[in-house]
């Protein structure tokens, strides 16, 4: 292996932009590695390809993409697209897969920046052809200019279910109805958080005002939605749900869900740092203090891969990290650090304030998280049915390892990335216990799939980075 690098930034979306921009700035060795081939994470995904046109059917939000990701290519930062982070050693050593080569690398300190995941939720024909992640359609969209030509319809709960319904409108998509699964009493308990909400700034006004062009399109969004199904033979030829009391029926032949956004934890798991429950998102989190500290010494966790907070948190709290990085390193010293965050902190703070707000409004209901039918598939790549999970915690399995060690499920391509959340749910509420109780899938490297072909290129001792 080559000597450490001082600094190795994974992820290349608002946070890990920031953080290396900031570091790089004051002389930090900053390596930033992305397994996308452009930077701009989620939000920004395919911004250098875009044209006005598209940036125009976007929106501002996305159109910020554009200074941002400049002023990170700009900066001396060495960035490494298409290079995927398959495992990380408390130590700071890295597994990397790059051009079809696994390679080990190691650092000084490293950030952690790969934002969240959609939360998937099984719930009955969610398996269907037809059936897809809001958030992956929406990268589509911005990667490929790829969109449904046929009617649509969006489910869930979360700002991303509105504004991806207003920019499919804008694009000229058919969405025949936004579902939005949320229990009306949220409305009580959002309506508590609005003061401190307002003064976070535009969220709220944007929000209405997606919400107020879909009503002038017609676009029906209906809250206080239960018993979502997806129903078809061999594909998607309905969607069902309760409303108001009563069972309604869509035909449509694409259905497109979005329950949230959880912190992607397999990096933090795999080395090892401390995570704990986040009752306002309903998902675990890594523990960080306010420079993004882990439990792990050398190991930092910034953006929405440390709590979800949104673009504009992730790039204040980026650049907080990257202040960090340089005073850990000894490019400054603590009263610099301390002289030169004192802007971003504010903002952060500021920007945060939506947040309760958001969480009371979008709070999903216990009956959604683990109340799904028997014969609903949880774990996909091992077709582990929520029932098979049930029937593990009878026989006296009361933990996610222990019912992964039975059933398999979590032990296939994706490593529990998918179903880990929803087992610990379901688990929990068999055996009576609040699922902060349970502990989460044990996470093992590799991360991703790693053929035997790209390890063997470590044996081969060709291995630097
Ligand atoms: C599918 C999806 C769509 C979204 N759309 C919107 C939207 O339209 N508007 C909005 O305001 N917010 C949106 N969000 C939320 C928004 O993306 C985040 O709030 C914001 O981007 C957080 O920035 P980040 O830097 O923390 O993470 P991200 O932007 O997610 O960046 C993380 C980066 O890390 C990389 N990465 C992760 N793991 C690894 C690994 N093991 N190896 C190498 N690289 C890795 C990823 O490729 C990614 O580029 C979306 C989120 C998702 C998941």
């Amino acid at each position: 292996m080559n000597a450490p690098r001082e600094l190795v930034i994974i992820g290349a979306g608002p946070a890990g932009m920031a953080a290396a921009s900031t570091a790089a700035g004051l002389g930090v060795d900053t390596l930033v590695l992305d397994q996308q081939p452009a930077p701009g994470g989620q939000i920004f995904r395919g911004i250098g390809q875009a044209g006005p046109a598209h940036l125009e059917l976007l929106g501002s939000d996305y159109q910020a993409g554009t200074e941002r990701v400049a002023s990170f290519v700009h900066s001396s930062a060495d960035y490494q697209p298409d290079t995927a982070v398959w495992s990380l050693g408390a130590d700071g050593e890295l597994g990397i897969l790059q051009r079809g080569e696994a390679r080990m690398i190691s650092a000084r300190r490293v950030v952690i920046a790969g934002g969240a995941m959609e939360r998937p939720i099984p719930f009955p024909g969610w398996t269907l052809p037809g059936v897809m992640n809001a958030g992956g359609a929406q990268v589509l969209m911005k990667s490929s200019r790829l969109v449904p030509l046929d009617g649509v319809v969006i489910a869930g709960s979360g700002p991303l279910l509105i504004l991806l319904a207003w920019q499919y409108m804008r694009a000229g998509v058919a969405v025949q109805a936004v579902l939005e699964l949320a229990p009306r009493k949220n409305l009580w308990r959002a309506g508590l958080r609005l003061p401190a909400a307002l003064r976070a700034g535009h969220y709220l006004t944007r929000g209405l005002g997606y919400l107020l062009a879909l009503r002038r399109a017609g676009i029906r969004v209906t809250y206080g939605v239960s018993d979502l199904k997806a129903v078809g033979n061999d594909r998607l030829e309905a969607v069902t749900f309760r409303t108001g009391g009563r069972e309604q029926s869509l035909e449509t032949g694409n259905l497109l869900v979005h329950f949230g956004l959880v912190p992607g934890i397999q990096l933090t798991e795999a080395a090892g740092c401390r995570h704990q429950w986040n009752d306002g998102q309903q998902c675990w989190r890594p523990q960080t203090d306010a420079w993004g500290n882990s439990s792990v010494d050398g190991i930092a966790v910034v953006g929405d891969g440390a709590a979800i907070g949104g673009a504009v948190a992730a790039v204040h709290a980026g650049c907080l990290a990257g202040l960090e990085a340089a005073r850990a390193l000894e490019h400054i010293d603590a009263a610099e650090r301390d002289r030169l965050a004192v802007n971003d902190r504010q903002w952060l703070q500021n920007d945060l304030r939506i947040r309760p707000f958001l969480e009371s409004l979008h709070r999903l209901p216990e009956t959604l998280l683990s109340g799904t039918a028997d014969d609903t598939l949880v774990c996909r790549c091992e077709e582990i049915t929520a029932g098979e999970v049930r029937a593990a915690v009878r026989a006296g399995h009361r933990d996610p390892n222990q019912v992964k060690f039975i059933t398999r499920c979590g032990m296939g391509p994706c490593q529990g990335r998918q179903c880990g959340q929803a087992v610990a749910n379901i688990v929990a509420a068999a055996c009576d216990r609040p699922v902060s109780e349970v502990v989460p899938f044990r996470v093992r490297p590799p991360l991703r799939p790693v053929s035997i072909g790209e390890l063997s290129m470590l044996e081969s001792g060709n291995n630097t980075a």
